[in-house]
């Protein structure tokens, strides 16, 4: 029996790389944003329709600079329902995390209960489009210019997603993507900062690279975040194949919603009103209505050879560094503990065929 995991990159053709690669050899150029680097920015903001890209070695790394570019300091609001990534890119920084709770729906940051949060020392907000699905951007907004606050959304999860108005990665200040390999969209490891104007990216240019401005000019203290020719080699050819790779998460993601329908205790996440969805995940809630609980339908899972997983459990704000927090108590976040509690993402990714989907959603049915 092979597993099935709960993902697997979408890989074109080994052959379809290879002249890439001759570019890169060719050209002798590996790093330092050379031309790959500045091709795939270039690409990418067409295709998700932006305005300026950079480019980073992995998301994590963009987290942290995104947040030294934006000069965020003191407290940041930000929700305990995502990978740690999220919350470790604070304290990266030297910034507590003030955790909110999640509206039960969405998943994502609970617009309602910001205000509570918010005192002197809070300087951001940073929600994440939890599983691509857009948060309620307008009511964040309206929060943060209240308050005076800047608005960086994690959206490692959100590539491709489109609202009425286009890319949701144009809400906030700057919006950061992930692209390592079990994300929608990869590059092995990749990630980058949307940013709506040519100042900030240019700051951001500045801070991915050690502060340097040229040769004999240091403006800030920078790190090394750069994204590598390969991987934006990568990234090139990954384009030329996403659309495709969307599609068929789609056709997934709606075979999963008929063979799961009226299964008692089961509740698929609502779709999105969305122009464009990118089908990153298929979570499920295993409510107290099912035979069995999240935990035991997903060791039943593996022994069918099944890896589905507990995204997000535990809770950012369980994990030793946080749970000290007044923020990170228990009472504070109900709602993000009950999904912590319940939810569990099955397999989806291009290749998965759909007797597969069926297979899993018979041993969610019983
Ligand atoms: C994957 C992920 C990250 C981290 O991205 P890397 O590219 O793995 O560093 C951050 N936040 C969220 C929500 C993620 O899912």
């Amino acid at each position: 029996m092979t597993p099935i995991y709960v993902t697997q990159p979408h890989l074109p053709p080994l052959e379809e790389f290879i002249p890439y690669l001759q570019k890169i050899w060719d050209s002798k150029t590996l790093t330092n944003c050379g031309p790959m680097h500045q091709e795939f920015e270039q690409a990418l903001s067409e295709y998700l329709g932006v305005e300026h890209v950079a480019l980073f070695a992995n998301g994590t790394l963009a987290l942290v600079t995104a947040l030294q570019a934006l000069r965020i300091t003191g407290e940041v609001i930000t929700t305990p329902y995502s990978f740690v990534a999220t919350a470790h890119s604070l304290l990266w920084n030297g910034i507590k995390p003030v955790f909110v709770d999640i509206n039960p729906d969405t998943l994502n940051l609970d617009p309602r209960k910001i205000e509570a949060a918010i005192t002197p020392q809070t300087t951001a907000i940073m929600p994440v489009h939890c599983y691509g699905h857009p948060c309620d951007v307008d009511a964040i907004q309206k929060i943060a210019d209240n308050y005076n606050l800047r608005v960086l959304y994690d959206a490692a999860h959100a590539f491709g997603v489109r609202d009425a108005s286009g890319s949701i990665l144009r809400h906030g200040d700057l919006s950061v993507l992930s692209f390592h390999a079990t994300k929608v969209f990869q590059t092995f490891e990749g990630g980058a900062i949307i940013c709506p104007d040519a100042k900030t990216k240019q700051r951001i240019n500045h801070l991915k690279n050690f502060g340097f401005v040229d040769e004999v000019t240091v403006v800030a203290p920078g790190i090394n975040g750069k994204m590598s020719e390969v991987n934006a080699a990568f990234g090139l050819l990954q384009l030329k194949h996403i659309d495709e790779a969307l599609a068929r998460r789609q056709e997934i993601d709606r075979a999963y919603r008929n063979f799961l329908e009226g299964v008692t205790g089961i509740r698929c996440l609502e779709k999105r009103a969305v122009e464009r969805a990118n089908y990153a995940y298929f979570p499920i809630m295993v409510g107290p209505g099912h035979q069995i609980d999240r935990d035991g339908l997903y060791w039943k899972l593996r022994e069918h050879g099944v890896h589905a997983r507990r995204y997000f459990y535990p809770l950012i704000s369980e994990f030793p560094m946080y749970r000290g927090l007044p923020s990170a108590q228990r009472a504070n976040l109900p709602v993000a503990h009950e999904a912590a509690s319940q939810v569990l993402c099955l397999p989806i990714y291009p290749a998965l065929p759909i007797e597969q989907v069926e297979f899993i959603a018979s041993l969610v049915r019983n």
